[in-house]
């Protein structure tokens, strides 16, 4: 023990998350601690989810943060929604659907597996003849924004064909919540999770999550009891849900929670089209610098995410050692790829506060000069003036 505090060094966030926190959020966290039950933490509940509500854009009741990271946001979709044997088809294009189809199996529900390719969106019609093979299926779930592959699937159109084999859908937004539009009435979701840590600017550990009242009903008929004590809903809604006691369920991360609330005022402040006009323009500034220096998008243009840009490594270059010359010389953290694409690519993403304009700056010049320095084969010297043009 050498009695000394923790302080890192401070670092640019520009991988699949977390991503920087603003300023504002980390202040907001550090106000003075107050009681979970204190009226004015009722207050800040209250206000919290009329905000989550609007950045969902949705009119359900049960919207609320779950005390847990984005992962925690996915089991409690399907240890609510999913009762033994049921069955439930679960959409794979990356990472993310892989743990979907690992909740299903844990929880006893008859996994059904649609796999697509990674780095490309669900196709529609895929969901709608995997569910004329089983007309059973109870539930439909899919991930919105892939971060794994930087691939955006049309959630609209998948819960449209859910909702016409009369399924539950389950959407996860980790990603997508405040990068790109998120609406869950208009898709007609009926349950959604996002997390803290991506697009929203703010620390992890939290996991808005929202269900529709079909959802409630479904849970509210369960015959087997939810698994999970600490994520059943019925629970939860003791302490969270409107008209109720706001009984004692567990105790809030209150901190944690003043940094969402501080997240969405400036969310608010800003206003959601802007906060999605900004992910897409400072994409098109990366993008620009990136394919200059020659590097390649691996995702299809209309099915790419701006919060996160899946580029192929240059032939030769030792993928690793640029990622961490970038966090030593530059302190900027980009992501490496995953799964089908481990070795083969870096995942960049301009998520929430790390999407401004001097980190894509940064990122473009540092990229440029550690490949240069490596000996890659890139086109040198016109990176930055067409990332500035680009921005301008
Ligand atoms: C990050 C992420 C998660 C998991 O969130 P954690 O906060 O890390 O638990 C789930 N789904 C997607 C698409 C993600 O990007």
């Amino acid at each position: 023990m050498n009695h000394v505090a923790f302080i890192p060094q401070a670092r640019t966030l520009m991988g699949p998350g977390p991503s920087d926190v603003h300023p504002e959020v980390l202040t907001a966290m550090a106000r003075p601690t107050i009681g979970h039950l204190d009226p004015q933490f009722i207050q800040l509940m209250d206000d919290l989810k009329r905000k989550l509500q609007w950045a969902f854009q949705t009119k359900n009741t049960l919207t609320l943060p779950v005390s847990a990271p984005g992962s925690a946001g996915m089991e409690a979709c399907f240890a609510n929604l999913v009762s033994p044997g049921d069955k439930v088809l679960v959409c794979q294009n990356g990472v993310f659907g892989g743990r979907m189809a690992e909740n299903v199996t844990r929880l006893g529900g008859e996994l059904i597996l649609l796999q697509s390719d990674w780095g490309r969106a669900i196709d529609p019609e895929h969901v709608a003849s995997m569910l004329k093979a089983h007309p059973d299926t109870k539930i439909v779930a899919f991930v919105h924004a892939e971060t794994s592959t930087g691939v955006c699937s049309d959630a609209k159109a998948i819960c449209d064909i859910a909702a016409a084999a009369g399924c539950l859908t389950i959407v996860d937004c980790v990603t997508s919540l405040g990068g790109i539009p998120v609406a869950l009435d208009d898709w007609g979701a009926d349950a959604a999770y996002s997390g803290s840590q991506k697009c929203l600017s703010c620390a992890p550990g939290l996991s808005p999550l929202s269900m529709s009242d079909r959802a409630i009903e479904v849970i509210k008929n369960r015959t087997v009891p939810v698994a999970s004590w600490f994520l059943d809903m019925n629970l939860v809604m003791g302490y969270w849900g409107a008209n109720t006691t706001r009984a004692y369920h567990h105790t809030a991360p209150i901190n944690a929670l003043y940094g969402l609330h501080q997240s969405l005022v400036l969310l608010e402040q800003e206003g959601l089209e802007a906060a999605w006009r900004r992910h897409m323009h400072h994409h098109m500034g990366l993008r620009a610098g990136l394919e200059a220096m020659g590097l390649t998008f691996v995702v299809p243009e209309e099915e790419r995410l701006p919060q996160l840009n899946l580029v192929s490594v240059p032939e030769g270059v030792d993928e690793a050692r640029v990622r961490q010359r970038l966090l030593n010389e530059f302190n900027l953290e980009i992501g490496a790829g995953l799964g089908v694409f481990a070795g083969k690519v870096w995942r960049i993403g301009l998520m929430g506060y790390a999407s401004r304009r001097e980190n894509v700056l940064l990122c473009v010049s540092a990229l440029e000069s550690v490949l240069a320095d490596m000996g890659a084969p890139i086109t040198q010297g016109q990176a930055l003036s067409a990332t500035m043009s680009a921005l301008a």
